[in-house]
């Protein structure tokens, strides 16, 4: 039997420890957003270790909150998941990546990859590949630029399914990263199984290096089994030199995180990428 989601919002968030007043305002504030373009999308470059460049930036949601100020992902993601906003939002975010991926080529960085986090509930909505198609097919860019970012639990769920959705999207040239590697319910199979070329470390293995023998290890591991399927390896969470020269090392292929550039606005990546000579 399938939990309706959105069936518990009334009483009480326990993973966020809001009362249901607060996460109703929230609901309306935020359909609301969607509408009246308090939605942007920051943007935050992954630094390929072998050459150097930026190959490609992840995507993430702020809310431009009239009152609030900016509001990270965190605190709305859920709310959004739960109401099942984050299907029409999930969309945006698609199309407004379209544009800049577009809008990169005539800046001058064309090849620069566009990752988009996806979210499980996205899936529930079985328009999601013809959607996206209609999207990818509007916007007339470079499929093979887009990447969609996804955590193993978004496929659980109903694995057959996701793994058809992700097969058809694939087709169209669209790939996949898993996201939070190493957390969760990782199973290897998944990456035989489905159509991945690529996985991000958790930051949290990231920030533990240097403080514990495990967390090198793990790093080791993952990397060496992706490697070995031929799958690449994004570390996220990068903030020293110190991780950043053991994920040398260990011959990650990018890197992610605040050591190189926080998520940062549209305008401040074009003067970003400028800066480093990469227009
Ligand atoms: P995520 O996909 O794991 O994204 C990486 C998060 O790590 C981002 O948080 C990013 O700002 C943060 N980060 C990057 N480098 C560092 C670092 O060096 N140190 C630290 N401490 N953090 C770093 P953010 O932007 O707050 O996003 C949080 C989560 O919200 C994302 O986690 C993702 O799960 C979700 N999210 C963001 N945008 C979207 C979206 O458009 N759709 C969906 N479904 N989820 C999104
Ligand atoms: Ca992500
Ligand atoms: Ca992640
Ligand atoms: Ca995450």
């Amino acid at each position: 039997a399938k939990r309706e989601p959105g069936s518990s919002y009334r009483f009480y968030d326990h993973q966020l420890h809001i009362s249901a007043g607060h996460q109703l305002r929230l609901e309306g504030d935020l359909r609301h957003a969607l509408r009246g373009r308090e939605l942007e999308l920051y943007y935050q470059p992954r630094i390929d270790l072998a050459t150097d460049e930026v190959r490609g930036v992840e995507c993430l949601l702020r809310w431009n909150h009239p009152e609030r100020g900016l509001v990270g992902p965190d605190e709305f993601i859920p709310v959004a998941e739960r109401s099942g906003l984050i299907v029409p939002i999930g969309y945006w975010v698609i199309e407004q990546a379209c544009q800049r991926l577009r809008e990169s080529a005539d800046l001058g960085f064309p090849g620069l990859v566009f990752a988009v986090n996806l979210s499980f509930r996205q899936f529930h909505d079985r328009k999601m590949t013809e959607t996206i198609f209609r999207i990818i097919f509007n916007a007339n860019v470079d499929t093979s630029l887009l990447e969609l970012e996804l955590t193993e639990s978004a496929m659980m769920h109903d694995l057959d399914y996701a793994q058809r959705c992700l097969r058809e999207l694939n087709q169209l040239g669209i790939s996949f990263a898993l996201d939070d590697f190493g957390t969760g319910f990782s199973s290897l199979s998944n990456l035989q199984h489905l159509p991945i070329s690529l996985v991000k470390i958790d930051k949290s293995f990231i920030q533990e290096l240097g403080h514990s023998a495990d967390a090198e290890h793990i790093i080791r591991a993952i990397i060496s089994l992706a490697h070995s399927l031929q799958i690449s390896v994004v570390a996220e969470g990068v903030e020293t030199e110190g991780q950043l020269e053991f994920l040398r090392d260990q011959h990650c292929d990018e890197i992610q995180g605040y050591y190189y550039a926080r998520p940062m606005p549209w305008k401040d990546l074009v003067q970003f990428l400028r800066n480093r000579g990469q227009a």
